[in-house]
């Protein structure tokens, strides 16, 4: 283990381009672009794109622990964030090794590890995100193909994406969990219009996407016709607890940045460091992130051993969201007036951007991204404390 440590680090000290956050400070979409791409490569050059990849697609076929060790180093020594590959890395590979065929992997595994191939996931839309399975895009078959219409909303970085995961209704009589199935659509075709939701940040991490009868090849369907449901939940399971790990290491390194800040001399003179009541507020948050580290690596061991994880990831997950909005609030709050400004985003970079006002504000995604913190709080009453479950919605009269 030791070992596989200490070759991760050796590879970073001589692969980690130095100045990379210099470079990407305020980058443009085009040169984020370009630098994720970049970093894909080099990762994917020194085999570790894709740890968790069986050998035999071109992964590295790692154990868990060894994945963990992995984003450790890659979090402790600040290495960009493969945002725009996530889908390509995690959930792609994970459906089709599971429900998809030996043609639709031959046809999308290589090309995702040559690094010019970016997927999106289109689950979501305006009236099916915490009740996914009433979504409504229909996909109708008709011979050979099938005829997508309807919207999906939130999906990250699909103007960047060449293929989507598709969940569409194509039994609209059947209970709602039994008429689903699950597609790979080409999104560069007629019918599809992708519009980037710009965000309170400034940014725009994610599209609406329209289908105007489109076209799938029967050939991309994914498991059988109306077993979406089941398929999707090899997407949902694809990652286990690293990319959790990864954020909370970098929350770390995150909150010394913090703690620095804290210790330097202020215009008006002083440090915030002295005044006892900011001091409180830090050593409360540094106790919760130590706590969040307990709990995350409690949870990875049980995965290391085999065991079922049960309400944890939910737990983690209202524990770090709420842990990062209060956590970016106290940099913000210390930032004073020059934190409010509009200041240039590191594009790839985790919470170390130094920018508290970006930080802060996009923290609040974190809350309902992967399933709301008021969801995750159902999942822990029923799974965990044992609570009654929750009383369907009434249906509406008349
Ligand atoms: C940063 C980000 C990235 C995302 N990326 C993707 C993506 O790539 N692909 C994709 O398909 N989707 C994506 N999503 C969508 C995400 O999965 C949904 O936003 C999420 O599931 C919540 O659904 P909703 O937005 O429709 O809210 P709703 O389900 O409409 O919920 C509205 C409010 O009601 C509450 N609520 C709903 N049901 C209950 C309940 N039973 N009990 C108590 N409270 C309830 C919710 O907590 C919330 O506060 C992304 C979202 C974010 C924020």
């Amino acid at each position: 283990m030791m070992a596989f440590r200490d070759s991760v680090r050796a590879w970073l000290r001589a692969n980690l381009p130095a100045d990379w956050k210099h470079a990407m400070l305020g980058a443009s979409e085009a040169e984020h672009i370009a630098f994720q791409r970049q970093w894909f490569c080099a990762l994917r050059d020194g085999g570790y794109v894709a740890p968790h990849w069986p050998k035999e697609w071109g992964g590295a076929g790692l154990s868990f622990a060894d994945q963990i060790v992995l984003y450790e180093e890659l979090a402790r020594a600040g290495a960009p964030r493969l945002v725009l590959y996530f889908i390509s890395l995690y959930h792609t590979p994970a459906t089709l090794l599971a429900h998809g065929t030996d043609a639709q992997r031959r046809r999308h595994l290589p090309a995702i590890l040559s690094g010019d191939e970016i997927w999106c996931q289109g689950f979501s839309e305006p009236n099916a995100g915490s009740d996914l399975a009433s979504l409504r895009t229909r996909a109708e078959r008709r011979g050979d193909r099938y005829i997508v219409n309807g919207q999906k909303i939130w999906s990250s970085n699909a103007q960047y994406a060449r293929y989507c995961l598709l969940l569409a209704r194509t039994d609209p009589a059947a209970p709602k969990h039994k008429g689903i199935s699950y597609f790979i659509l080409d999104l560069d075709q007629p019918g599809v219009t992708r519009k980037p939701i710009r965000q309170m940040t400034g940014g725009a991490h994610f599209c609406e996407i329209f289908f105007d009868d489109v076209e799938i090849p029967a050939e991309n369907l994914i498991g059988a016709e109306n077993d979406g449901w089941t398929v999707a939940q090899a997407t949902l399971s694809s990652e286990r607890g690293l990319t959790i790990l990864e954020l909370t290491e970098r929350m770390r390194i995150a909150f010394d940045v913090l703690c620095a800040e804290a210790n330097n001399e202020t215009p008006w003179g002083g440090r915030y460091i002295d005044d006892a009541g900011f001091r409180r507020r830090l050593a409360e948050i540094y106790a919760r992130l130590e706590a969040l580290r307990a709990l995350v690596s409690n949870m990875l061991d049980r995965v290391v051993r085999g065991e079922s994880v049960g309400a944890e990831p939910s737990i983690i997950k209202v524990y770090y969201s709420e842990l990062l909005r209060d956590f970016t609030a106290l940099g913000l709050r210390m930032g004073g007036l020059d934190a409010q400004r509009i200041a240039p985003v590191l594009m790839g970079g985790g919470y170390e951007t130094g920018n508290w006002m970006h930080d802060y504000l996009y923290s609040w995604s974190w809350t309902i991204a992967g399933g709301s913190n008021e969801v995750q709080r159902n999942i822990i009453a029923e799974r965990a404390l044992g609570l009654p479950r929750e009383a369907p919605a009434a249906k509406p009269r008349g």
